[in-house]
This record gives C-alpha cells, sequence and structure tokens, in this order.
C-alpha cells in the first residue's frame, strides 16, 4: 500500500502507525499540517474493513482538520488518528493508556480527542498517559458536552446566509427545517425558538422530535419529507452525503447551512448545483466549528462562554466567504478552502520571519 504517493496523501507532514499486540491497539496517527500550531483532531474507533480503508480514512480527515481550524481563525493544525476495531467488543483501559503514550510520544505535535467510537470516558483514560488529549470529562478538567457551541455556531452561520440572501439576518418569522435533532439539531431548535423562528424537524428517534414539539412548538415531518419541506432554511445535522442529485433540487428553501459534517455527497458536483439553483450554502467545516472552538477554549484554560463569544464569528467568517465566492465565480466551499489556505500562507510566513528564515 503506498504512503508516500498516496492519493489522500497531500502533503501530510507526519503518519504514524501506532501497534501494541498486548492489547489489541492497531491505530494510526496522521498529523497534516502544523504551520498554525498543534495538529488536533479527534480519534476515530471503527472496524475499518480493511487497513487501507483506514489510512484513507485519517488523511482524508486529518486534512480536513487543517482547513476547519485554519477557517476558525484558531491557533491550530490539522491532525486526526484512526483506532482499527471494534469499539463495542475492543474497548479496553490498556488499549486507551498504550494509545495515550503514542500520542505522548509525539512531543504536543498531535492533540486527541473523542471522535464517533470513542466517548468522554476514552479521553480520560488516555489523559492518564498524556496532557495531549481534550474532550475529557468536567470531573478531569475538561469542558463538556461542545454541542451548544456548535449549535450557536450554526445559528450565527443561518444569520450570516440569511443576511446574504435576503439583505437582513433577522431570524423572527423565518422556518427552518432541520434534520436531525440529537445534541446539535436540539440545541439548534431552543436558540431559534428563542428568537420567534418556527422549526420544522425530522429524525429517527420519535422521542427526541416529540420533545422539539413539545417544548419548542415544532412541526414535524417524516425523514424523507424533510427535504420538500416549506422553510426558508435547510440545516442538516444528522448525517453526511444527504446534499445529492436527488436531494437538491427538491429543497425550497434558499439556504442550506447546518451543522453535519461532509454534506456535499460530491464537493465540486453538488456545491455547483446548488450555486446553480441560487442557494446559497454555508459550508460545513466553517459553519459547525464551534465544538473545535470549545475544545481550543479547553486548551487555554478559558471558560465556555469564551467559546461561544467566538462561534458568533462564524457570521463574519462566511460574510467573508460569501464575497469571495461571488468575486472569483467559485462555490461557497471553494471559497471556504481559499480563506483556509490564504490564513495559513500568511501566518506561516510569519512563524518563518520569527525564525530568522525571510
Ligand atoms: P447526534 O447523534 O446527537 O444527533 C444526530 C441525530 O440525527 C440523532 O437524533 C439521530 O437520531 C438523527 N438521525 C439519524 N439518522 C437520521 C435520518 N436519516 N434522518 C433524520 N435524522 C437522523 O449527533 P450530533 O452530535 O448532534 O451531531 C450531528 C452532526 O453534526 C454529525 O454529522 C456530527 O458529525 C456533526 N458535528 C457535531 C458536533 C458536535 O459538537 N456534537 C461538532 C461538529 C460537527
Amino acid at each position: 500500500m503506498p504512503v508516500f504517493s498516496h492519493a489522500e496523501n497531500f502533503n501530510h507532514e507526519q503518519i504514524a502507525f501506532c501497534r501494541k499486540d498486548e492489547v489489541g491497539l492497531k491505530a494510526i496517527i496522521a498529523i497534516h499540517d502544523t504551520t498554525l500550531g498543534p495538529a488536533l483532531g479527534g480519534c476515530r474507533f471503527y472496524d475499518y474493513p480493511s487497513e487501507a480503508d483506514a489510512l484513507r480514512d485519517v488523511l482524508r480527515l486529518s486534512r480536513g482538520m487543517t482547513y476547519k481550524a485554519a477557517c476558525a481563525g484558531l491557533n491550530l493544525g490539522g491532525g486526526k488518528a484512526v483506532i482499527i476495531g471494534n469499539p463495542r467488543v475492543e474497548k479496553s483501559e490498556g488499549l486507551f493508556r498504550a494509545f495515550g503514550q503514542f500520542v505522548d510520544s509525539l512531543g504536543g505535535r498531535y492533540i486527541t480527542a473523542e471522535d464517533s467510537g470513542t466517548a468522554v470516558s476514552d479521553m480520560d483514560l488516555i489523559r492518564q498517559e498524556t496532557t495531549h488529549v481534550c474532550g475529557v470529562s468536567k470531573f478531569a478538567g475538561g469542558s463538556g458536552d461542545p454541542s451548544p457551541v456548535t449549535a450557536w455556531g450554526v445559528f450565527h452561520g443561518i444569520r450570516a446566509a440569511l443576511d446574504e440572501v435576503y439583505g437582513t439576518p433577522e431570524l423572527e418569522g423565518r422556518t427552518i427545517a432541520i434534520q436531525g435533532v440529537g445534541n446539535v439539531g436540539y440545541n439548534l431548535v431552543r436558540y431559534l425558538h428563542e428568537v420567534g423562528a418556527k422549526t420544522i424537524v425530522a429524525d429517527v428517534d420519535d422521542e427526541r422530535l416529540q420533545r422539539c414539539a413539545d417544548e419548542y412548538g415544532s412541526t414535524v415531518v417524516g425523514l424523507d419529507a424533510i427535504y420538500d419541506a416549506d422553510a426558508d432554511v435547510f440545516a442538516p445535522c444528522a448525517m453526511g452525503a444527504i446534499l445529492n442529485s436527488n436531494t437538491i433540487p427538491r429543497l425550497k428553501a434558499k439556504v442550506v447551512a447546518g451543522g453535519a459534517n461532509n454534506q456535499l455527497d460530491d464537493i465540486k458536483l453538488h456545491g455547483e448545483m446548488l450555486q446553480e439553483r441560487g442557494i446559497v450554502y454555508a459550508p460545513d467545516y466553517v459553519i459547525n466549528a464551534g465544538g473545535l472552538i470549545n475544545v481550543y477554549a479547553e486548551i487555554k484554560h478559558m471558560p465556555r462562554e469564551k467559546a461561544l463569544r467566538d462561534a458568533e464569528s462564524i457570521f463574519h467568517t462566511l460574510k467573508r466567504i460569501f464575497s469571495l465566492g461571488k468575486e472569483h465565480g467559485i462555490t461557497e466551499a471553494q471559497a471556504a478552502n481559499l480563506v483556509a489556505e490564504q490564513r495559513i500562507r500568511q501566518i506561516g510566513k510569519l512563524a518563518a520571519f520569527q525564525r530568522g528564515g525571510l
């Protein structure tokens, strides 16, 4: 399996293969870029069909973290880790502590965190071996559930996209269709209700739907009907790849802005399809950066209030992305990449200057 010439290896700085047979640990840590700071990214625990799939995933995800941190204005680089195995049966104290030792051996170049398949309690085990971990429990000095901050960032992202389309960010009287009312979606419903917006919700979980209907008067629709909802904004807050050739033509909303990761099935094709339909798209990794902003605050020992305030700046970041997109005739997703790359280049020059390299 090629590593240096791997199709997803976009000039990654370091890839560490971690193995400890005694505890069943097989992990890969990928550090994509540390120009802006230590590479931060979650640790995914997943039963990959092959080692090649695990490598592809960690390379792709770590690069995504570089862009996300750069756009969010954080002094963080991009990294990610994957543990290969079934999290339901293969988790153990020994495995996570061994993983923590590998993280520690990188001397702070990589900071790990929760991701799918790992939990706060796993981060607490890793914390016993290294300080380079965040998202630990409040008891262990962590910042707790990041989703209220993520939802707060999405809320302000929706305002920015509305401003772009209607010339005002006002939410009162607007209707938002939300796909998925879990941790992020539920908090978003709450924030929207507080400012007088109406919500239409869909979820596979009936209890979660009922909670939104009872507490915030949300209208409940079926899983498929959410794409046809008569709404100003469509906010995907469940899973990825839901913006595709089948769903985009059905949208009535003039804005797509939600917290889910990897919303576009094909970044180029479906980004352009949205644009052709006159729909403003808030790039997922920009609008859902609140969770990362929250762990950054944790690392810097700053309070939750500071994280919430920083998440509000997603409004201005998106406005800049929208105007750059128009200026260059490119999609919002492409404009977001430009903003990230510009910042990395600029700050990279500063760092070189400090070292006397310029
Ligand atoms: P969650 O698991 O708490 O919520 C997801 C919700 O989607 C659940 O209620 C689930 O029942 C529902 N769902 C699943 N399949 C569905 C379907 N087909 N249609 C409608 N609903 C469906 O997860 P979360 O933490 O709220 O995260 C939601 C999304 O946001 C994910 O894509 C996640 O990667 C992303 N995200 C979350 C955070 C965070 O801080 N939690 C940060 C950044 C990005």
